[in-house]
């Protein structure tokens, strides 16, 4: 047989094959489809009970201080069986991957920040007053360790944070339930080694130091119901991480651009990205030194950017080193943990999201009372927080009429009355 008849044979046999095979299909296939499928292997966020043994942690950022669509910058929110909320550190962009997770902000009232870094704490003010604008009715309440001066300290960075924001919070004052407006900030020694900043219903939150580019920044644990959260927010591989992170179920800790790819896409000169990717964080072959050593049920390798062309080479990295489980993180990575099982999937979120429910009635404007607690906080005085005759006499009069309509409408519908503001 020569190599033509050979070729023509062999394509009628599989020809042939092909329709038995096709026949055979339409015998036994199942109908179409037409109802929904029973598992999804996506975490649609407000559609699963947590069970009361269950963690879920949720990458609400896992990128780098130069920011992209792609990813946000670190936050990692945790929510336990018992209802608590956690959220660790709160880096650019991380505020909006946070609301198309649709929970009330009463619940979102604890963030744990490892260092003051943008990328680690960039999104804190979003969370300030965007929180309290969509429900949360208490103070925001905020974790971090102090510095080897006062002023690279957390308490510092947030009253700053709070000063700048002097125009915006003078502008809201009176013309809206103002309770949200607050913070509390509880700093603590960032040279403790596995000291408790945090005790609450079943919930310990501990800190230990870390280190990465000055003295200052730390890493937590938390642990609840026989499960070990790590957070390491960035940090040079070290000692404590290596004691404190043990036992962990789910470990996460900084994984760096990898050397090479700092330079060809970040065009970094060789030099930086050395010593940045490889003394000031933590490289890929070192994230894996460090995993090995401490075995968790699951490593989470974050911070750096997750691209198609940049992924098999962190892995790769990874793997000269550490031959146990691992994700490598990406916004939106959701990890349900039990002691027996850890499920990672992918959320699909909600991008165009409204204000959640609210976790307890809205009160209206407080006035002329809230300005006055205002004025005497913050030093602004009572006749700047209102408009100056000069500004008031500039409004245009005519259009009186259809914001009266307006009005009228509201008292109508919501059957009430609701008086329009007279002109002074
Ligand atoms: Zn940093
Ligand atoms: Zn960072």
């Amino acid at each position: 047989m020569n190599i033509k008849n050979r070729a023509a044979t062999f394509l009628a046999g599989f020809g042939a094959c092909l329709i038995v095979l096709l026949v055979m299909g339409a015998a036994n296939s199942p109908p179409s489809p037409v109802e929904p499928a029973l598992e999804r292997d996506v975490y649609y966020p407000g559609t699963e009970a947590l069970g009361t043994d269950e963690m879920r942690v949720i990458a609400c950022g896992t990128g780098m201080p130069t920011t992209r669509a792609a990813q946000a910058a670190a936050c990692f929110l945790v929510e336990l069986g018992n209802g608590d909320k956690f959220i660790f550190d709160i880096g650019s962009g991380s505020a909006e991957r946070i609301s198309s997770l649709q929970i009330p902000y009463d619940f979102l009232d604890k963030i744990f920040i490892g260092h003051l870094h943008a990328d680690h704490f960039g999104s804190l003010a979003e969370m300030f007053i965007g929180g309290a604008l969509m429900g949360r009715q208490g103070p925001l309440r905020i974790w971090g360790p102090n510095g080897p001066t006062p002023e690279l300290g957390t308490a510092y960075a947030v009253q700053k944070m709070k000063e700048m924001y002097t125009w915006d919070l003078s502008g809201r004052v009176g013309l809206v339930d103002f309770r949200g407006y607050s913070l509390e900030v509880n700093e603590f020694d960032y040279k403790a080694e596995n000291a408790v900043i945090y005790e609450h219903n079943g919930v310990t939150v501990r800190s230990f130091p870390a280190i990465h580019a000055l003295d200052g920044p730390v890493s937590f644990s938390l642990e609840w119901n026989g499960l070990k959260f790590i957070f390491g927010s960035d940090t040079y591989p070290n000692k404590w991480f290596v004691e404190y992170a043990k036992d962990a179920d789910l470990a996460i800790h900084e994984c760096f651009v990898a050397a090479p790819d700092l330079i060809s896409k970040m065009r970094f000169t060789p030099e930086a990205a050395l010593m940045v990717g490889t003394q000031v964080h933590t490289a890929p072959e070192a994230f894996g030194k460090v995993m090995q050593q401490i075995k968790p049920r699951m490593a989470v390798a974050y911070h750096f950017f997750k691209d198609f062309d940049t992924t098999a080479g962190v892995n790769d990295r990874i793997r000269t080193t550490y031959d146990g489980p691992l994700s490598l993180a990406e916004d939106f990575m959701v990890w349900n943990i039990t002691k027996d099982d850890i499920r990672v999937r992918m959320a699909v979120v909600e991008e165009a999201t409204w204000a959640p429910p609210l976790a307890g009635p809205a009160e209206p404007p407080g006035g002329d009372a809230d300005r006055a607690q205002f004025s005497k906080d913050s030093g602004v005085p009572m006749e700047a927080l209102l408009y100056s005759d000069f500004i008031k006499e500039g409004r245009w009069s005519e259009v009186d009429e259809v914001l009266r309509g307006v009005y009228q409408e509201a008292s109508e519908n919501l059957g009430r009355e609701f008086p329009y503001p007279e002109r002074e």
